[in-house]
């Protein structure tokens, strides 16, 4: 395992695994493929993994509770057999916290992806937005979008020190725009700069587009209904999930998701 700094509150943690001999799962345009990674429990330094059996994940008695958590498969080599995950660093929680000291040598436990959502590929445009945590989905949908798309990402992070390269892929007409917290404006009656960012994105009536939005759940509800509600986009042509919860640890973003307008 080695570790990279991205930006100062954004780091790579790139891992080998002897299972990856068996070769890793990642396909090509499903940019939101997650893993569960299993962190030591923070007092004990104990790392708590399940058995997977028939009955489904099974843990050896008193082995504690395990602490796990959804990141993204920004990238799998397979020569080298290194998969990379790109984590947000942040003090609120284990994973956020394990990621900031993280050395080489550490060890954590990796469970899926469990199966792939795999993006229609024959849309003429693409928009992705969210904040820092869905930054390794869109930089993914940046690098493998369809030749001859146009992409537009917009961006939420901290301030401009958090504002990093990003690979465009060959043939895709991208536009990059960064939502910087620390100066960004709110319009009257938004929740969030990404909201007002997102709604400043020209689109026309009945453009033909597949939308892809991530990050605090909170912030994403008023986008949602702007984009199902107010562009009428369908349900098919909108992924918007939910990463992570504001106050909640460890937020189920399948239970979390807001279909109230389907
Ligand atoms: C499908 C999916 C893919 C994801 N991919 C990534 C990824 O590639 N990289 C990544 O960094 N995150 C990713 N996330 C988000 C990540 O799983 C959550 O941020 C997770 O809660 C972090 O766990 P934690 O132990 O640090 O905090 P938790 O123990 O879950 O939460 C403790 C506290 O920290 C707060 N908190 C959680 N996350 C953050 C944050 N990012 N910033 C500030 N406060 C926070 C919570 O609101 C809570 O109050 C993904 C989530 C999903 C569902």
């Amino acid at each position: 395992m080695r570790t990279e700094d991205v930006t100062p509150l954004y780091r790579r943690v790139v891992f080998t695994s002897d299972s990856f001999d068996e070769g890793f799962p990642i396909r090509h345009f499903a940019v939101s493929d997650h893993v569960k990674l299993f962190f030591p429990h923070p007092q004990t330094g104990v790392l708590v993994f399940p058995q997977i059996t028939e009955n489904g994940w099974e843990y050896p008695d008193g082995a504690g509770d395990p602490f796990f958590r959804d990141y993204t498969v920004r990238d799998y080599d397979a020569d080298a057999r290194e998969l990379a995950i790109d984590f947000v660093l942040h003090d609120h929680g284990v994973a956020g916290r394990w990621a900031g000291r993280a050395r080489p040598g550490d060890e954590i436990g990796q469970l899926g992806p469990r199966g792939h959502v795999v993006f229609p590929s024959d849309y003429p445009r693409y928009l992705a937005a969210g904040d820092a945590t869905a930054l390794p989905a869109i930089a993914r949908l940046l690098e493998e979008a369809p030749e001859g798309s146009r992409v537009t990402a917009v961006i939420e992070v901290e301030s401009a020190a958090e504002q990093q390269r990003l690979d465009v892929a060959p043939g895709v007409d991208a536009d990059i725009v960064w939502v910087r917290r620390d100066e960004a404006v709110i319009a009257d009656g938004h929740l969030s700069a990404l909201e007002t960012a997102v709604r400043d994105v020209a689109i026309a009536p009945g453009e033909r587009l597949f939308v892809f939005v991530a990050g605090e759940a909170g912030m994403l509800k008023p986008i949602r209904r702007y984009l199902r509600r107010e562009l009428g986009l369908t349900k098919e042509q909108v992924d918007v999930d939910g990463y992570w919860k504001r106050g909640v640890a460890n937020l189920d973003h399948h239970a979390d998701a807001d279909d109230a307008d389907d």
